[in-house]
Parts: structure tokens; C-alpha cells; sequence
């Protein structure tokens, strides 16, 4: 089954519907394996903190501007994202990918991942104005520095990695590159998009959209030369 490519600009609310979306494809597989002895499909959620990539890798302020194209350190976290995704998709295993995921020619390498395993990958935008989403990274910054200033050690930041800022510069660095998804491309179709403001009914209307996008009625079957 197939790849689920989550986007959206830094601290827009990714994880969390990433993690919602997750109970609810919980939900449906189990309900549609209802009778049958071995589950329908398996489901992962991979994400920079399940594969422990820290926010600074996608940090290009400290970098001088002519070896900014050539950022190792990011390009290293993309491969292991890469790697983590070959490892389990299948047409039996339903991905969540929650991440930045914010450079189209990435997103169209996962498409062709995708593909090449003969199963439908779709996108899910986060959508969240840029206020917004700042707002959220500047409290975290403020809520880091004041743990800092208590003298709370790193390992506490570490426990908490699902809440760590990002620096000031690495924050609008990330948001001026986004290349927003175009559902007029191969890569970035079917496109399903949420806001912060949708309500659990909404939410769920959009998830099941997406379900019959990659699992039910709506289906695609998936050649790997098209
Ligand atoms: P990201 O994964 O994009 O960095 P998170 O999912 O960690 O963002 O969300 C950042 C913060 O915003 C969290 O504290 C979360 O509780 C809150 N949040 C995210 N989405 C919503 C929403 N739709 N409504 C209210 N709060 C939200």
C-alpha cells in the first residue's frame, strides 16, 4: 500500500495531524481486516524524530552562501529518510511520512519509490499561516531558553525532541524555500490539505478521502512505466 507525504512550513501542526492520521488509518484497517486472520495492511509512521534527525541539519544560516547547495549534513538526513521508506513500503504497507518534505524534486523522488513498488503515493498539506506557525517556534524557543536559564540539562531537551524550536534563521530559511505542492504534477496528486482551523469532522472527512484514495474505492492501479 502506499506512501503518504506529509508537508507544510516548520511547526504548522505536521506531527499532530500526522499522528491523527494515524489512528484513523489504525481504525480502518482494522475494520477492514474484520474476519480475516493476518491485518490488510501494516502501518508505519516515519518521521525526523523516529529516525532521530535533529532541526539544525536543515540549519544553512551558519553556512557560507556558495556551500549552501551542497549541505551534507541535510542531505544525509534525506538519506536515511530515503532508506527508512525503501525498507517498508510495499503495496501492503501504508506509510506516513511526516516531515518537512518541502523540495519538489524530493517529493518526486518519492513518488517514483513509490512506483517502482507498484503503489499509489498521494500528499497531505498542512496548511497554516506563517504567523501562526511562527508563533509556535518562537514559544518553544522561549520555553528551550527558559529550561536553559532553570539549568535543565540537555538530556531533558532530548527527551523532548518532538517539541524542539527551530533557530530563528533556520525557521525563515525553511519557509522562504517551501516549494508549495501543485496538484497539476504527477508527484503531488491526489493532493489533500488541512488547515489548523478544521474541526474533527472535517478531519475526518479529509481522511477518508485519502483512504479511498489509496485503499479503497478510488484506487488507482499503479504501473510502474506511466
Ligand atoms: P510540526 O510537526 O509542523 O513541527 P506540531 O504538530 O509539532 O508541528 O505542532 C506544533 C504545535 O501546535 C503543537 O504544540 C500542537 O499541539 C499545536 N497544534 C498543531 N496543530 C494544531 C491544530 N490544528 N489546532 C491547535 N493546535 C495545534
Amino acid at each position: 500500500m502506499p506512501l503518504i507525504i506529509v508537508t507544510g512550513f516548520p511547526t504548522s501542526g505536521k506531527s499532530t495531524r500526522a499522528k491523527q492520521l494515524y489512528s484513523y488509518l489504525s481504525e480502518r484497517i482494522e475494520t477492514a481486516t474484520a474476519g480475516a486472520t493476518a491485518p490488510k495492511y501494516r502501518l508505519h509512521l516515519i518521521s525526523d524524530q523516529t529516525l532521530s534527525i535533529s532541526r539544525t541539519v536543515y540549519d544553512l544560516s551558519a553556512l557560507p552562501a556558495h556551500t549552501r547547495s551542497a549541505n551534507a549534513s541535510e542531505k544525509d538526513a534525506r538519506a536515511s529518510i530515503y532508506g527508512a521508506v525503501k525498507r517498508v513500503l510495499s503495496d501492503k504497507d501504508i506509510v506516513i511520512l511526516d516531515g518537512l518534505n518541502y523540495i519538489k524534486g524530493w517529493r518526486y523522488q518519492l513518488h517514483c519509490e513509490s512506483k517502482a513498488v507498484r503503489t499509489p503515493s498521494c500528499v497531505l498539506q498542512i496548511g497554516c499561516g506563517k504567523e501562526r506557525a511562527q508563533g509556535v517556534n518562537e514559544e518553544r524557543l522561549r520555553k528551550r531558553d527558559e529550561g536553559a536559564a532553570a539549568g535543565l540539562g540537555e538530556e531533558k531537551a532530548e527527551a523532548n525532541e518532538d517539541e524542539a524550536p527551530y533557530e530563528l534563521g533556520n525557521w525563515e530559511n525553511l519557509v522562504f524555500r517551501f516549494e508549495e505542492p501543485n496538484p497539476m504534477t504527477r508527484w503531488d496528486s491526489p493532493l489533500f490539505t488541512l488547515i489548523w482551523d478544521d474541526d474533527e469532522e472535517q478531519t475526518r472527512k479529509v481522511f477518508s478521502e485519502l483512504w479511498d484514495a489509496v485503499a479503497g474505492e478510488a484506487r488507482k492501479v499503479v504501473k510502474p512505466n506511466q
